[in-house]
């Protein structure tokens, strides 16, 4: 009630000479026997019970009384899905005579339909003294006002009798009022006004609509007039709270200012002021959708068939509006090709020509990624094959595939950036989730298109992010667009003119129905009907290249130009299947080696349609969607295993076609070779698919070196060799030329007894490295290497490097270390010598981690094994790296770029945790350590930070 104290002062500021005649009338108004019983707001109820509040943290009852939270945003009360058992009592210290409520709702679909509130004076509520039913607004964010006979309570209950489409109800705000002596004249009435941004046609003119919003504070009823701008009244009753008024008045070409006056018994209680022109010529344009879910919804299977059938009826609804005026004929953008491309590859000529037929009429829009991708767990190479599909459309069917989309997904890698610019795409539209775990995604870059320009500086793509991200049409508005009141429009046009948008252009994202949701045949008449009504907004349906292509050629010398990694939020899913997402990067890099080996030795014979169909196996594993909508909650039902069983494939059957390929691709038979030669030595091409010479490790399986434990290089000198308590044979390859091979033999005979390589007790050492590991964790208290005083590993932190962390749940104050561990000697030397520790660790049935140092060559392997438990609750197994660096800057290895955290990152980017490649690297100016990281891709820089965000909805919580 502040607000009408406070407008009510203004007003009579801003009337001046008014404040007179209005005196004047009060004067008079003595004589009439009419009389207002204002409604004042009680002070003080404090919260003493409610329903369990949504987990995190962020949705605690008390929001409800409380002001802005945080950075400035209202925080909402919402119940752990209590539904019609949410409730909130409510304590005043003193019974209290109270005579009317009022609740916003959450701006939420999880709205309140009715609720009861229930006096009592006692805490308990066991007898109450009165009851009164609330019919509430049941709609985001809807203020309901209740007025009644006073009841005079200490205690009052909020209980939810009756919601909207979701149990997670609650609200923003909730008060109660008293009824205060009356008074002569309803003065504390306001008046909102405010002219919508829209044009209506109406006879050959164009009139501007109006809305004015009453607030009426006072218990009576009465009849009252509203004077509008050109000379127009309107009679109208004032209830109690809150009513809107709307009508529609002359448009002025020019700046022009008018007033709305309120009048109660022809004294003018409450006014304001709207301006009448120009008005803003806004386009809204829609870019109808599904959002393509490879699973989640249903099984992968049948979502496939379901998407199939959406293009079939795009194109129906298509081939039926086309000829609809311009804007309402209907148009699909296909979201990603994983659907269209199995379409095509199983429909009949005529379908297909149909299909093809529409996408060349601009009636089916093919959108250049193959899926809706966790971009950063991408291999550099793999994200060239998010976009291969789209290129193969393109000179197969000459095509034009200039753009492309991504949905749900927020954040994305930045080599996304010259790969599309090199694929041909230099649009690309982004549709985020709008809440979970979205962190600063949308409040970065919702609606504040920007040209992202590479790594390199030498490409950029046109990335518009729909502010209300991909699913605005889901939800209580889902079905159809007819479902959609011009409201919704009209607020959110005028919400972007109030932030400053400099644009007449927007990009509605529009899907319905949920995921893999279907086309709405409503939305052609919808739009035609629409622009019949009104001359601005227009409003358009549109497809991503269209739109796109035509906010540059507007707007294109305006867009800001945006260099950095936009770092995702998501891809922390993937470390619920660790295995499989080390199997997916193991399978990307063999399938890269693969193709390697396949230009060096028989380039006419690349296989490419078995490279495509294993590259396509690897792209799917990464794609977004992981596993059952109910994957959490039901981990283990026939569902949700379904849809895992065909996501784990994508990456069984990326390893096992990576595998034969790269089998393939040195010639080497499929059966298991035994590695002897005629002249009954055994012998071995070390190939190098790099781009410089390198020097490593070879190590060969047991049966292949039947022959003896002597290795000859091609120049005939014995190299050093080992033979492995695994019974594998190592040696060292050196110098083996970039793009080339070199033969090794191995013959009967000791191996050569040279090397510095050794391990005994808790140390192993050698090439000049040298590695101490704690006896009472296994993890290393020291590294260190020749000619460097320094201990790589910061003992003062209390940790070591490669130290085992579990958290059990998301909070990660008191994370949980492994038991008491063996350490034991596993090579002696002198090529390979290495340390293996072993323990209990919680989380796991056993962990073991072996440490590693290999004769001439600088680096030090860690080996661990975490044999994990299956553990249905959530949990975090981390590995700790203390290195000691004194002013060590970090470096990342993400796809095509290297990212120096804070440096190299968009605003808006995560920084909880890093998503990496294949390194990160501190360093100073003196010394620093590259850690390679081969199958985890996920890093947090500083301490356990990926899951520290108690409310995981709002931007807030996130670094
Ligand atoms: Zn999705």
């Amino acid at each position: 009630m502040q607000r009408f104290l406070w407008t009510s002062t203004c007003r009579s500021l801003l009337l001046g000479a008014a404040c007179a005649t209005l005196l004047a009338a009060e004067t008079r108004a003595n004589d009439s026997v009419e009389r207002f019983s204002p409604l004042l707001t009680l002070p003080g109820p404090k919260i003493i019970n409610s329903a369990a509040a949504y987990p995190g943290g962020g949705y605690e009852a008390d929001n409800i009384l409380s002001g802005a939270g945080a950075g400035g945003q209202k925080r909402e009360y919402a119940s752990d899905s209590k539904g019609t058992g949410t409730f909130i009592d409510f304590d005043f210290g003193k019974p209290v005579p109270i005579a009317g409520f009022r609740h916003v709702d959450r701006r939420d679909p999880a709205t309140v339909d009715s609720a009861e509130l229930i006096f009592s004076d006692g805490p308990d509520f066991g007898h109450p003294i009165a009851k009164v039913e609330v019919d509430h607004a049941n709609t985001p964010g809807g203020t309901t006002f209740a007025q009644f006979d006073p009841v005079t309570a200490r205690y009052v209950r909020w209980q939810v009798t009756a919601i909207g489409p979701h149990s997670t109800v609650g609200g923003r705000e909730i008060a109660f009022f008293q009824v205060a002596p009356p008074e002569l004249s309803p003065e504390r009435t306001t008046l909102e006004v405010a002219a919508l941004p829209a044009l209506m046609k109406e006879d050959d003119k164009l009139r501007l609509p109006l809305r004015v919003n009453i607030d009426y504070p006072y218990a009576e009823s009465t009849e009252a007039v509203l004077e509008l701008p050109g000379g127009k009244t309107k009679e109208i009753t004032l209830h109690t709270g809150r009513q809107t008024v709307e009508d529609a008045v002359p448009a002025m070409k020019a700046e022009t200012q008018a007033a709305v006056v309120l009048k109660v018994a022809g004294r003018p209680v409450a006014q304001g002021t709207v301006e009448l022109g120009p008005v803003r010529r806004w386009v809204v344009y829609f870019l109808p959708h599904s959002h393509v879910d490879i699973g989640y919804t249903h099984v992968q299977t049948e979502v496939e068939q379901r998407q199939w059938g959406h293009l079939e009826q795009a194109i129906e609804i298509a081939r039926k509006t086309a000829d609809y005026p311009t804007g309402a004929k209907f148009k699909w953008n296909a979201e990603v090709l994983w659907a269209v491309d199995s379409y095509l590859k199983q429909a009949t000529d005529e379908k297909r020509e149909a299909f093809l037929d529409a996408v060349r009429r601009g009636q089916m829009h093919l959108d250049a990624l193959y899926g809706n991708e966790l971009s950063a767990l991408c291999r550099p190479e793999e994200l060239f094959w998010l976009v291969e599909c789209g290129r193969r459309l393109r000179s197969q069917y000459g095509l034009t595939i200039d753009a492309a989309m991504i949905s749900d997904v927020p954040g994305y890698t930045w080599g996304l950036v010259p790969v599309m610019a090199q694929s041909g795409v230099k649009y690309f539209s982004i549709g985020p989730n709008p809440g979970h775990r979205i962190g600063h995604t949308l409040a970065a870059w919702g609606d504040r298109p920007f040209y992202w320009v590479s790594p390199s500086g030498k490409e950029k793509v046109l990335c518009w992010m729909a502010g209300k991200g991909y699913a605005w049409f889901h939800g209580g508005l889902s079905g159809s667009i007819s479902q959609v009141k011009p409201e919704l429009f009209f607020d959110y046009l005028q919400g972007l003119a109030d932030a400053g948008y400099p644009y007449d252009m927007v990009q509605l994202r529009y899907s319905i129905g949920g995921d893999n949701g279907p086309p709405d045949p409503d939305l052609p008449e919808f739009v035609k009907d629409w622009n019949a009504k009104y001359a601005y907004p227009k409003m358009a349906i549109t497809t991503t290249g269209e739109l796109l292509r035509e906010f540059e050629r507007r707007y294109g010398d305006q867009i800001p130009e945006v260099r950095g990694d936009f770092t995702p939020y998501w891809e922390d899913g993937a470390g619920s299947s660790s295995r499989e997402t080390g199997m997916n990067r193991a399978s990307a890099e063999r399938l890269v080696q693969a193709e390697a080996i396949w230009a060096m030795r028989r380039p006419k014979s690349y296989p490419a349609e078995e490279f495509y169909a294993a590259w396509r196996n690897v792209v799917l594993y990464d794609e977004h969607t992981w596993g059952a909508h109910c994957s959490i909650s039901q981990p283990d039902s026939d569902f949700t295993r379904s849809q895992w069983k065909i996501k784990q494939d994508f990456a069984v059957q990326g390893e096992k076609q990576s595998r034969e390929l790269l089998r393939a691709a040195t010639g080497v038979p499929s059966h298991e070779p035994d590695g002897t030669a005629p002249d009954g030595k055994g012998a071995v091409q070390v190939l190098n698919t790099c781009s410089w010479p390198r020097t490593d490790l070879v190590l060969l399986p047991g049966p292949c070196t039947k022959a003896g434990d002597r290795v000859t290089a091609p120049d005939g000198k014995a190299v050093p060799s080992q033979r492995l308590s695994t019974g594998q044979l190592a040696f060292v390859a050196s110098d083996v030329p970039p793009f080339g091979a070199k033969r090794y033999t191995i013959s009967a005979g000791e191996a050569p007894g040279s090397g510095s390589a050794t391990a005994e007790g808790e140390t192993v050492s050698g090439a000049g490295l040298s590695v101490a590991l704690d006896e009472k964790t296994g993890a290393m208290a020291r590294l260190s290497a020749d000619g460097m005083e320094a201990n790589l590993v910061d003992t003062k932190s209390g940790l070591g490097l490669n130290d085992y962390f579990y958290v059990a749940g998301r909070d990660p104050k008191d994370p949980k270390r492994n038991g008491p561990v063996a350490i034991t000697v596993k090579e002696r030397g002198p090529l390979v010598a290495s340390l293996v520790a072993e323990c209990d660790a919680p989380g796991c049935r056993k962990l073991t981690r072996e440490v590693r140092i290999v004769d001439g060559l600088d680096r030090v392997d860690i080996i661990n094994v975490v044999d994990k438990e299956q553990v249905r609750t959530k949990e975090g197994v981390h590995f700790g790296y203390a290195f000691s660096v004194p002013e060590g800057a970090v470096r990342m290895d993400v796809p095509w770029a290297v990212v120096r955290p804070e440096a190299d990152q968009m605003p808006g980017a995560c920084k909880n945790y890093f998503t990496v490649q294949r390194w990160i690297d501190v360093s100073n100016d003196d010394f620093g350590v590259t850690w390679a990281v081969i199958d985890a891709p996920m890093v947090e820089v500083g301490g356990i930070t990926t899951d520290v965000v108690p409310n995981p909805f709002g931007p807030d919580d996130w670094i």
